[in-house]
């Protein structure tokens, strides 16, 4: 990924994509004081642009620094890279992170880097497998209670327990985890938040230990407009086996019909297809429009 071509936004700076490295020490390596974005550009614009760069700012805040560059400055430098990228479907991934200028946990001296890059990337997971639905195993690791780690913060440091979970459900065939938090309830997938549907009801977890994701929220939206209940609330494991339909939503994981959970098997149907249909429109303003 180091030797793709083009560039890379680098504090204030377009450089060479090949030429965007830091040093070693950096204390976002060491110490995981590091927050990131995932973004979707379709048809040349950045689906919710300032939204995500608006969380950035705030999961920073939540980690206790301050990115030296507005959220309009952020917005401006996507929009620009993006162009000279010259991609008009791409993934945006912003990240800040503490510098290499002092070593050990505390790194109050340490320089706030940003940078932005852009590539294309397709679907998440593979689209023939997309629309039959995906397999999830379920993950032996929990998302942790709000005052054990920064939960609303898109912090680096919490993608380790994802990281694992996502590879010890490769290792079994499966294509992603859907993993519990600390109480046992449903929490979500490692890169997306979970959808449930049972009777035309849909249903899915409170994000109180884990993001709310922007996606989330959008998919929430378009389905109430479309006359659907939308229920959130506590899930527990035991219910699985009541619920017929069941999809993830993510910036990158759009929305994602799932056919299995361990042992329970779902089957995409009108509502995984009406609101796959509909986030696409959402994401593309023009064509919506042109209808
Ligand atoms: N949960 C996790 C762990 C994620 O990584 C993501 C992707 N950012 C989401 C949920 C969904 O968030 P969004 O819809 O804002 O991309």
């Amino acid at each position: 990924f180091d030797q793709l071509d083009g560039e890379i936004w680098f504090n204030g700076e377009f450089v060479a994509w090949k030429d965007a490295k830091i040093h070693v020490l950096t204390h976002g390596l060491h110490y995981a004081s590091a927050v990131f974005e995932g973004e979707r550009a379709y048809g040349g614009r950045i689906f919710k642009l300032t939204e995500h760069n608006q969380r950035l700012h705030n999961s920073a805040e939540i980690l206790g620094f301050k990115i030296p560059y507005s959220v309009e400055e952020l917005d401006a430098a996507s929009v620009e890279l993006l162009k000279r990228q010259g991609f008009s479907e791409a993934y945006v991934r912003p990240i800040a992170w503490r510098g290499s200028e002092m070593m050990g946990v505390s790194a109050q001296s340490n320089r706030i880097n940003v940078a932005i890059a852009i590539w294309q990337w397709g679907s998440y997971f593979n689209p023939a497998e997309k629309l039959k639905g995906i397999r999830l195993d379920i993950a032996e690791w929990r998302r942790p209670d709000p005052k054990t780690a920064p939960s609303k913060s898109k912090a680096a440091g919490l993608y380790m327990i994802c990281t694992i979970s996502k590879h010890a459900a490769e290792a079994k065939g499966y294509a992603d985890a859907m993993m519990l938090d600390y109480r046992g309830q449903v929490a979500e997938a490692t890169g997306a938040n979970i959808f449930f549907v049972r009777d035309g009801v849909i249903h899915t977890p409170v994000p109180d230990c884990f993001l709310d994701g922007i996606t989330r929220r959008t998919v929430i939206e378009l389905a109430k407009r479309r006359g659907y209940q939308v229920v959130e609330r506590a899930i527990m494991p035991e219910e699985l086996s009541g619920f017929s339909e069941c999809f993830l939503t993510g910036s990158a994981a759009e929305v994602t019909p799932v056919s299995e959970i361990g042992p329970h098997r779902f089957t995409p149907a009108t509502i995984c297809e009406t609101l796959m249909n509909d986030y696409m429109k959402e994401v593309y303003p023009v064509a919506a429009a042109a209808e």
